[in-house]
């Protein structure tokens, strides 16, 4: 949204397509907050300081012109969203609140409460309806359609009706989100299919950093209705601490020497951080995700997990702390409460939550030049969750929602500036052709093939367990090759699915259409994985617990070849510019 709005104030005509509802996009999920260095709460922060953060979050493989551009200009961004419309929750002299998360050295997280991604879509929707933009909501789109080496338009149908569409475009902009449901347990809403991965993927464009999975520490793991559903790091912000069933802090166990100096080693320190108090390290619960959910992981497999087979999160415990501890819980995490009480019968208020870890963002994407997010393929842009670049092998939290517009900005304009430059182009007739047989094949096969078809839902429901159990939080080179060799098996099973039914309203259509993306997505991370010999950020690989020097000097790109099969190749990183550098070594 924020990419067709910046275009279309360049005076291009602009459609948004969006395979959900308008305004149901994955982010309004998003609670915690934007990052962005307001200095609001905290004087001392600056644009420097989120940019030292960031790199040390993604371990340094992160593009360090992105995370530059994006520490510098998210101030501005959360400001324009202020001034049109969004509320943000207020410090006492009237200005943006801001709060502490994982791995920012400041309380930089400005936010509504635990629904900041609501008040976010809301803000852009209202602003980008009032510019004009033609909307096309619940349509999904199949393929990318080029001419010669371009992308010209876009193919795809109506999830209702079924009907298909071609959106002519002489530029293109995926934003498409994520890819959480490759995998059993995730935080991630239906849509998340990786499909902008994929159709960039098959469209010609580079891929990089996809073995960067982030499995977010807190996520519900009772009841199995709703296990994997976000628990967000706020809690953790404003005080929650992690506990296994001794009722041991055992994050104060492992507290990594890059981080040593800047955490508190007692349980006293910790708390004054989250009360503002500007002389105290941040406690070890606010330590980075991929560091807290393998802390998680080694507590469950000692046997010291929660009943349900996670470990408690604690916020209730502030009442020893604090007066109206219960109302204030209540009005810092009113999304939480309400989560935990209507769905798992728990008064956050009260007692501890159980959590463990979930699949929840993926740090690779789309390869995209940091300045214009332009991808490979000419005409075609990427942005948010779906391009690379910015994270590294680990995100902070906050900074997606700071990422998607910045970078959502910066897309609309380029993307614009190559509309104008370029006529234009027509659809290739055959490739129409190719692709709408793709899309009814399922169909046919039904007819065709008689009783021996096989229904989708199972195939993706292998994948996902797949996936969980072989390329997840913890990751062996033969377990990878074996997942290689189950996709496959899954993709042959794909390729002989069949549904039943018509075009109209059927689930199991959209279900077995998306089993290219998520099978495309799934085959890049888990090649990507293979080739990352070693363990930084997200990636943990058990048979290889140590950094290698020459992969923190690259990384890993995925594209396809000329005879349609994945290839992998090592980039190096460019080298960072001094001022840049000098940045890191300072706020070491
Ligand atoms: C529960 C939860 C809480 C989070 N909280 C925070 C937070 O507090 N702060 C933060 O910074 N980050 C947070 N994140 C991460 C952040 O929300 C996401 O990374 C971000 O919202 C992704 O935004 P996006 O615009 O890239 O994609 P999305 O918001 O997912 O939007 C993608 C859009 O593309 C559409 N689409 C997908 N495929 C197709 C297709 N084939 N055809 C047409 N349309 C398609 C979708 O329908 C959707 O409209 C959170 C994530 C989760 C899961």
């Amino acid at each position: 949204m924020r990419a067709a709005i910046e275009a279309s104030a360049e005076g291009v005509s602009v459609g948004l397509v969006c395979k959900c509802l308008l305004g149901k996009a994955h982010t309004v999920m998003a609670e915690g907050g934007i990052a962005a260095a307001l200095a609001n709460v905290d004087e001392r922060d600056n644009w420097k300081v989120h940019f030292a953060d960031t790199m040390r979050g993604g371990q340094y493989v992160n593009n360090w012109r992105m995370a530059e551009l994006h520490a510098r200009e998210s101030p501005a961004r959360v400001r324009e969203l202020e001034a049109w419309g969004a509320v943000f929750d207020r410090t006492a002299d009237g200005r943006i609140l801001q709060r502490n998360f994982g791995g920012h050295k400041y309380a930089r997280l400005a936010h509504v409460g635990d629904r900041t991604g609501l008040e976010m879509i809301r803000t852009l929707q209202d602003h980008g309806v009032h510019r004009g933009i033609d909307v096309h909501m619940e349509f999904c789109v199949l393929a990318l359609l080029k001419a010669g080496e371009r992308v010209v338009g876009a193919f795809g149908y109506e999830r209702e009706r079924g009907q298909f569409k071609v959106f002519k475009a002489k530029a293109l902009v995926l934003a498409t989100g994520g890819i959480g449901k490759s995998y059993k347990i995730t935080s991630n809403s239906w849509d998340c299919t990786g499909d902008g991965h994929a159709l960039g993927y098959h469209a010609g464009a580079e891929l990089k950093d996809m073995e960067f999975v982030q499995f977010h520490p807190t996520g519900m793991v009772w009841p199995p209705s709703v296990c994997g559903m976000l628990v967000t790091e706020g809690v953790r912000g404003e005080g929650g601490i992690l506990t296994n069933k001794e009722g041991k802090r055992f994050m104060f166990d492992s507290i990594p020497d890059n981080y040593k100096s800047q955490t508190a080693d007692n349980e006293e320190e910790g708390w004054r951080y989250t009360q503002g108090d500007k002389n105290a390290r941040r406690p070890p619960e606010l330590l980075t995700r991929d560091h807290v959910a393998r802390c998680i992981v080694r507590e469950l497999k000692e046997g010291r997990g929660s009943p349900h087979g996670g470990v408690f999160l604690d916020i209730s415990w502030i009442k020893n702390r604090m007066r109206n501890a219960p109302e204030h819980i209540k009005r810092k995490l009113p999304s939480m409460y309400h989560q935990f009480k209507q769905l798992g019968d728990v008064d956050i208020t009260e007692e501890a939550m159980e959590v463990g870890p979930t699949t929840h963002y993926i740090m690779g994407g789309i390869k995209v030049d940091p300045d214009t997010q332009a991808s490979t393929v000419p005409g075609l842009f990427a942005c948010g969750e779906c391009a690379a670049g910015i994270n590294g092998a680990n995100r902070l939290g906050g900074n997606s929602l700071s990422d998607l517009v910045v970078f959502g900005k910066r897309a609309g304009e380029f993307a614009a500036k190559f509309a104008k430059e370029n006529k234009a182009g027509q659809p290739n007739p055959a490739q129409l052709a190719e692709v709408e047989d793709q899309a009814l094949a399922p169909f046919n096969r039904n007819l065709s093939s008689g009783a021996s078809f096989e229904g989708p839902y199972q195939v993706q429901f292998d994948l996902q367990e797949m996936m969980q159990s072989l390329v997840g939080i913890v990751r062996r080179q033969d377990e990878m090759e074996r997942a290689l060799e189950g996709l496959h098996r899954l993709l042959e099973r794909a390729r002989r699915v069949g549904v039943t039914g018509h075009r109209e309203f059927n689930p199991g259509w959209h279900t077995a259409l998306d089993l290219t993306s998520l099978l495309t997505v799934s085959e890049c991370i888990t090649r990507s994985a293979l080739e990352r010999k070693e363990s930084r950020g997200a990636h943990y690989r058990e048979d290889l617990p140590n950094k290698d020097p020459a992969l923190g000097a690259a990384n890993i790109i995925v594209f396809k070849g000329r005879d349609g099969t994945m290839q992998l190749r090592r980039e190096p990183i460019p080298p960072m510019p001094a001022e840049l550098k000098q940045i890191i070594e300072e706020m070491q």
